[in-house]
């Protein structure tokens, strides 16, 4: 399928979320109809006050466990729907399961009755505790397939699973992202993520909490390269095949620690608390798929900067 339009319409599913409402203000600005699904869960309608106005923007509440039903043409759809921190998708995880999957199919029937491409954000988590770094598309992952993270993280593969035998078996339009570690404006101060976490406890005086000795890594995103990614993806001549989307510099959280403290105060004090269960020791993406096949894209907001946006952001929130 190739979209001709300028102005297309679109569903962002979990539109109220982190990712989701930073992504609905782009398609917005883009000149794009956005319509908005989410049912509030982890998302929230704060991230969409300065949406509301817009004429081209709808809301609906609604989980996409439920079957959805929409009037108008669609010719985009997101999936965005799934809480995302390991606190927020440990706290009822047959929902997180279920929303991936049962989500998954209702959106992707969606498309298939509208004839939409549709878009899964998937996930780093696919991955596991990865045995190899940086961690390519072809890498099949090193997943604990009944530990407290498997809701997520195997509800994320088996929507992989449906989205690639919907294309497979009644060409469905889809697109595949595995998102790594993103920060960012209209993160929740109390989601539980490490960058989240860090910047709350710094701006409110208490300690750092790190979990383990610091060391496992990470690499961090800046929600607005994101975005360009999850947008570019969406075009035409992109493969259905699952592409990375990241930063690819590795660091330690103890590193990503010091750089807080650096920009908040270097008296911070640290508090050590155990590694929850099953949390990846390393986590790296190899990009060269997205670089290859998104026009050269790259991060372009470096993590000082990034940090500082997010900080002013935490500022006014919390
Ligand atoms: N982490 C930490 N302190 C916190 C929150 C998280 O040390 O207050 C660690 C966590 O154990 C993990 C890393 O930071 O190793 C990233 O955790 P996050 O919850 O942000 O997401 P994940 O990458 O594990 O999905």
């Amino acid at each position: 399928m190739k979209l001709n339009s300028v102005s297309y319409h679109i569903v962002v599913a979990g539109g109220a979320g982190f990712i989701g409402s930073n992504l609905c203000g782009r398609l917005l600005k883009d000149g794009h109809r956005v319509l908005c699904i989410d049912d509030l869960s982890t998302g929230s309608i704060k991230n969409l006050d300065p949406l509301m106005e817009h004429e081209a923007f709808s809301f609906m509440k609604n989980n996409v466990i439920e079957p959805i039903r929409i009037e108008q043409d669609v010719d985009l759809i997101y999936n965005l729907a799934s809480p995302a921190s390991p606190p927020m998708y440990q706290q009822d995880p047959v929902r997180t399961f279920m929303t991936n999957v049962w989500g998954s199919f209702n959106l992707l029937e969606l498309a298939r009755r509208k004839d939409a491409r549709i878009l899964l954000a998937s996930t780093s988590e696919v991955y596991g505790d990865p045995l190899v770094s940086p961690q390519s598309e072809t890498y099949w992952g090193n997943v604990n397939p009944n530990g407290l993270r498997s809701c997520y993280d195997e509800g994320k593969r088996a929507a992989e699973t449906l989205f690639c035998d919907y294309q497979r078996e009644y060409n469905v339009d889809t697109r595949i992202v595995r998102i790594f570690n993103t920060y960012g404006p209209n993160m929740r101060y109390d989601d539980g993520r490490v960058v989240s976490n860090f910047i709350t406890q710094a701006l409110t005086g208490r300690r750092l909490t790190m979990y383990g000795d610091g060391a496992q890594t990470r690499a961090f995103l800046y929600v607005d390269d994101l975005v360009e990614g999850l947008v570019r993806v969406m075009g035409d001549d992109v493969p259905h095949t699952p592409i990375n989307l990241g930063n690819p510099h590795e660091m330690s959280v103890n590193e990503l620690a010091t750089m807080i403290r650096e920009l908040l105060g270097a008296d911070i004090e640290l508090e050590f608390d155990s590694l929850p269960s099953d949390d990846p020791r390393r986590r790296c993406p190899d990009i060269t798929t997205a670089t290859d096949l998104l026009g050269g894209w790259v991060p372009s907001v470096c993590l000082e900067e990034g940090l500082a946006r997010t900080i002013d952001y935490f500022k006014k929130v919390i």
